[in-house]
């Protein structure tokens, strides 16, 4: 890996500067700009109403074919091939210059990173392109209805069919499923053995036998689906790595979630932050003459600055090493503790205002901060609970000894 100094990074960082101004497509310079939400997660199920020429995908497609989605993924899969430091400078600069992301992605976050470690040429040039792309949508089938925290107790199950793989099962809480276009699989190779028994495959969601069905919620969303598998046949070459050597490869990519859940809170997110400076809307609803409230909003922006630092350390130790590591349960944790204890402070701050998630009597921002207070809930479920992954930290991190 080439070594940067300071004089070529300053210059990297004006290249990066003058390309980001003169590619951001104009539509979205309006920071009230309304675009398709969906757009910015692509896909080849992403229609839209304006389609190919929705500014979301126009500017996606710019930054990809830079390679910048992925900017230090290799270049033979579409990637930038940019050493780390300029990595952080593409994204520092997008974050700098209030340009939206151009692509969300759980083949970005999650998918791509491990088929890097652990897949075939063939399925690495089969897959990662089209992810750098955003062409594909990918979603996690790891939870089932009997196996959360105790992943490795999964039934969904995969048998050689010779020629082919057959899947059979259910799984559940799957993101996105409805939208996706494939699915990051954990399947049951072997009855006989619990974690020596998964293998981590790869499913087109088009196939026959593929059934998503939405989970409503109270909200009137429905973010994520029971996804079912009947008698789905996947080719052979879908499986990556060893044949029941699926686990280490699903603890792996739990660490670039973890990682990536995490990174929203770190230098240039907004998970922090997202509806506003935590005093100043204390103050514009004149709650900080309670001095109990005023002590706790302290700590939580105190902690919040901590919590920034030490993401930013474990992000230069994982650039410098191997990935990240079992670590980013610390971080993981932390980062769903803070970010509850902020919006409870913030709808408190709001008073009565801080009751309402919908209708007339409440504004737009109180009815967004209240809807952040019930998604924060989830922060520390998805991507293993926050026991779980203090468990982790006990085991992996300070070498506790096991219980079981
Ligand atoms: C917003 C969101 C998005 C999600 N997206 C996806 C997705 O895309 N794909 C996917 O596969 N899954 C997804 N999930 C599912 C998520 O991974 C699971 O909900 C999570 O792993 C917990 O499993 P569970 O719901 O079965 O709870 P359980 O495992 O039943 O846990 C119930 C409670 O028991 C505690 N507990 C369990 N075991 C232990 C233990 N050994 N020690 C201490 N406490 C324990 C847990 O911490 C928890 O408090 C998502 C969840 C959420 C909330």
């Amino acid at each position: 890996m080439a070594d940067f100094g300071a004089t070529e990074l300053d210059a990297f960082r004006t290249e990066v500067r003058e390309w980001l101004a003169t590619n951001y497509p104009a539509e979205l310079k309006d920071p009230g700009a309304t675009t398709d939400p969906e757009a910015v997660w692509g896909g080849q199920r992403f229609v839209g109403a304006a389609g190919d020429g929705d500014p979301q995908i126009v500017w996606m497609r710019r930054v990809a074919e830079k390679g910048w989605t992925a900017p230090t993924w290799p270049k033979a899969y579409g990637g930038g091939g940019l050493a780390p430091a300029q990595a952080r400078i593409v994204e520092q600069e997008i974050g700098r210059g209030g340009y939206r992301s151009p692509l969300l992605s759980f083949g970005l976050w999650m998918l791509g990173p491990v088929l890097l470690e652990y897949a075939n040429d063939e399925q690495k040039l089969q897959h990662l392109p089209k992810i750098i792309r955003g062409e594909v949508r990918w979603c996690q089938g790891y939870s089932e209805p009997g196996a959360g925290s105790d992943l490795a107790g999964l039934a969904t199950r995969c048998e050689d069919k010779g020629d082919h793989w057959q899947i059979d099962g259910q799984k559940v809480w799957t993101s996105y499923a409805d939208k996706a276009d494939w699915c990051f699989c954990l399947v049951r190779t072997d009855t006989t053995k619990k974690h020596e028994g998964i293998s981590f495959v790869l499913i087109d969601m088009r196939l026959p036998g593929v059934e998503t069905r939405p989970i409503k919620l109270i909200s009137g969303e429905s973010p994520f689906c029971e996804t079912f598998f009947t008698g789905v046949k996947i080719p052979k070459g879908n499986l990556v790595g060893r044949l029941n050597g699926g686990w280490e490869i699903a603890k792996r990519l739990l660490q670039y979630e973890r990682q990536n859940i995490s990174a929203g809170f770190g230098e240039g997110g907004t998970a922090g932050g997202a509806s506003g400076d935590l005093a100043e809307v204390a103050k514009s609803y004149e709650a900080l003459t309670d001095g109990d409230l005023r002590r706790r909003i302290t700590e939580n922006k105190m902690n919040f600055q901590a919590l920034r630092q030490t993401i930013a350390r474990t992000a230069a130790e994982s650039r410098a090493g191997n990935g990240p590591s079992a670590a980013t349960s610390i971080i993981k944790y932390a980062a769903a503790e803070f970010a509850k204890e902020r919006s409870e402070l913030m709808v408190e701050s709001m008073g009565v205002q801080g009751l309402g998630w919908s209708g007339d009597g409440f504004s737009e921002p109180e009815r967004l901060a209240v809807r952040g207070w019930l998604r924060t809930k989830a922060n520390s479920i998805e991507g293993g609970t926050s026991e779980v992954n203090l468990n982790v930290v006990a085991k992996r991190v300070l070498g506790l000894p096991d219980p079981k």
